[in-house]
């Protein structure tokens, strides 16, 4: 199969939908791939790289997008994209069509195969190419909170390990899944107190097991909340309630009662957030004070590791992009998992929720 890799050109982003180390493995096993010049510049992946790798290099995305039979991207493509997209060809990328009808007609009038990161499942019902760039965020939360707890960038001048005759930082983590249990890795790492609440009772013993006493684990009420969050100096939404926009556990009245100079990381904002406070931002203007209190909202966190993120994804989309390279879309009627990620073809919506919203738009 012909394997096109267009670089990415939404606002900011730097990912890449292959690495070199992923072209070669396409390249090993027969297929063919060609890789817009400089697609990977920015993070360390020269044109060379990806020659020595065994791609061509080409100037123009219509080349690509002309030519090649799957297109790995990162991002959703943006109109201009959608509208080189072909019947017939498989379009492989995060593509979020719920809250997005304008792209999702453009795919269907295209009548590409579109086959969605965020909607492929594993065994145990979970999502395998959304979870890497959850531990992406879940271990930048800490290294961002610790950062704009910083005199400097607004926080309390708090150091989160202190040091020997100084009490350590308090962090509280609201959420157990991926990104909380990334989080709180990175907290105990860096020397803090640590608390992470959850509703999930199953959760709390699992990572019980996994931090041994050196995490608080405390079931998630109102009232856990508003008394851990007056003593944190550090706290990280990293709530999850699928298919829902995150509930807002954090009000502006807990906010007035926090510690000033202390920091919030609402990592759960790509979901709306879950703090009262909370509006999303941006990498590149990454905070704002409410009440004292330091908000750190960013939506797109990995993005900002574009680097790391990059190859954390390959790692997860490469077998499922490998299998669909090697036997097309019967790749699909092979593997249940995979054909959850299906979400348009041949100009039909074939994802029930996205349908459920936006079917009768179209
Ligand atoms: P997950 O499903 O693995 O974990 C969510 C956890 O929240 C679960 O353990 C669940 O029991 C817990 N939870 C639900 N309601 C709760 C409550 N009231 N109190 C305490 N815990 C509660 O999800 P995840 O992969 O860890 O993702 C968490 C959030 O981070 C999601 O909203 C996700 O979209 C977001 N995210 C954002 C970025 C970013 O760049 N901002 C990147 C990746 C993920």
């Amino acid at each position: 199969m012909l394997i096109g890799v267009p670089k990415e050109i939404k606002n900011h982003e730097y990912r890449i939908g292959l690495s070199p180390a992923a072209v070669q493995e396409y390249v090993n096993r027969g297929h063919d791939v060609m890789v817009q010049r400089d697609g990977g510049t920015a993070i360390g992946f020269t044109n060379e790289d990806y020659e020595a790798a065994g791609a061509r290099i080409v100037d123009s995305p219509e080349e690509i997008f002309a030519s090649a039979d799957m297109i790995v991207k990162v991002k959703e493509p943006q109109p201009n994209e959608c509208k080189m997209l072909r019947e017939g060809q498989i379009l492989y990328t995060y593509l979020h069509l719920a809250p997005d009808p304008e792209q999702t007609r453009l795919l269907a009038e295209a009548g590409v195969t579109a086959i969605a990161y965020e909607t492929v499942t594993d065994n145990r019902g979970g999502l395998p190419l959304l979870a890497p760039m959850s531990e992406v965020a879940g271990r930048m939360s800490i290294q961002a909170g610790a950062h704009h707890l910083e005199k400097v960038n607004g926080g309390s001048g708090t150091l989160l390990g202190g040091v020997p005759g100084v009490a350590p930082g308090k962090v509280l983590i609201i959420g157990g899944g991926v990104v909380g249990t990334q989080a709180a890795k990175m907290a105990v790492g860096m020397g803090a107190e640590v608390t992470l609440l959850d509703r999930s009772l199953v959760r709390l013993r699992e990572l019980d097991d996994i931090f041994m006493g050196r995490v608080k684990l405390v079931y998630s009420t109102a009232q856990a909340i508003e008394q851990y969050s007056q003593q944190a100096d550090l706290v990280v939404g990293a709530v999850l309630i699928p298919g829902a926009a995150a509930p807002k556990l954090l009000t502006r009245e807990h906010i007035k009662n926090m510690k000033p100079g202390s920091v919030l990381v609402d990592v759960a904002i790509d979901q709306g957030g879950c703090f009262e406070t909370s509006k999303a931002t941006t990498h590149q203007d990454p905070t704002y004070i409410v009440d004292d209190v330091v908000h750190y909202c960013v939506a797109n966190m990995p993005g900002g590791v574009a680097r790391t993120s990059t190859i954390a994804l390959n790692n997860a989309t490469l077998p499922y992009g490998l299998a669909l390279a090697d036997k097309g879309l019967e790749a699909l009627a092979q593997d249940a998992n995979l054909r959850n990620g299906l979400n348009m073809h041949r100009g039909y919506i074939t994802y029930k929720a996205v349908h459920d919203d936006l079917g009768a738009q179209l």
